[in-house]
């Protein structure tokens, strides 16, 4: 079988995909840093449902790693990416360097305000910045007609539908659920680093957010009280750090004191090495109230 073909230049890029519009085919963009696994195999295969041409990019992007964090050991695997895109029925990688990218001079960064002030936002000052430029960058190379996002990280992907709307992209957006372990972990590179142990206690994260979740299911209002039930079931197992937990609008990301219409359950947990994010949205349309006391 033929391999996947393999773009590494900004310069071809342009000329690939000018070429694809020219034919009319419809372009899809799965943006990815790489060491691809199960979530990101299912957003190739959905976006290749509705485009005609699917271009996976696989980069690092350092502009979104703080210092101090995983940019360095992010784990990478070329090899193995072309073939799980292969798979998937992409048509081809796009996998630029960082000089490519970044060259020298490089100075222009885009700012999403607001809608970075909180969970990650806040825990990883600049992170949505770096994201906010390379997508945007990732736009303008690939000249997609739709892309696609997962949910498991929901801010990045209501920055991206902010940014598309502000800047007036011409590209459609997709969210694609949450794809899981068996035992309910969120899949993610990061996952790699995880000892057994730690890979086993990682569990929890998505045992407490769907507690959380009950909790509202069965009428409790409050989100301080359903914050702190997810907080103790986290803290119950040793070795994991709680980044933040919270409960915020699933539109604009800012905390909420009560729960209404769709509220994100959101959690970001350390654990070894790794950080780990995940998050569920909670409805309470037609669901019982329980009497605030
Ligand atoms: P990443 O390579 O981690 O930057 O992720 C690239 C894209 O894949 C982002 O849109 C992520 O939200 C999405 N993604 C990562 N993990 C999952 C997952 N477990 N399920 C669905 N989408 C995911």
């Amino acid at each position: 079988m033929e391999t996947v073909r393999v773009i590494r230049t900004v310069r071809e890029m342009h000329r690939v995909a000018d070429r694809m519009r020219e034919n009319g085919f419809r372009i899809g963009l799965v943006p990815t840093m790489g060491y691809l696994h199960g979530g990101h195999a299912s957003l190739i295969r959905q976006i290749g449902r509705v485009t005609d041409r699917t271009v996976v990019s696989v980069f690092v992007n350092p502009a979104q790693f703080g210092p101090g964090e995983d940019f360095e050991t992010y784990p990478r695997d070329f090899e193995r990416d072309k073939a799980i895109v292969q798979a998937g029925g992409g048509t081809l990688v796009y996998a630029p360097s960082t000089s490519e990218m970044y060259p020298d001079g490089y100075a222009t960064y885009l700012e999403v305000e607001r809608l970075a002030d909180h969970l990650c936002g806040a825990s990883r000052p600049g992170h949505f910045r770096g994201v906010a430029t390379v997508v945007t960058k990732l736009f303008a190379a690939v000249k997609p007609h739709v892309t696609i996002l997962g949910q498991k990280d929901a801010q990045q992907a209501g920055i991206v539908r902010r940014l598309v709307r502000d800047l007036n992209l011409d590209v459609d957006i997709l969210i694609a659920p949450t794809v899981r372990e068996v035992d309910g972990l969120a899949k993610s590179s990061r996952n790699r680093y995880l000892t057994p142990c730690q890979r086993r206690r990682a569990t929890v994260i998505y045992t407490a957010l769907q507690e959380g979740r009950e909790l509202v299911l069965n009428g409790e209002r409050r989100a301080s009280v359903v914050i702190d039930a997810m907080n103790r079931r986290v803290r119950r197992c040793p070795d994991l750090g709680v980044d933040y937990i919270a409960a915020v609008d699933a539109e604009n990301f800012r905390p909420v004191e009560a729960f209404g219409a769709r509220v994100l359950l959101a959690a970001a947990v350390r654990c070894g090495q790794s950080r780990l994010i995940d998050n569920i949205v909670v409805e309470t349309e037609g669901q019982p109230v329980q009497e605030l006391r």
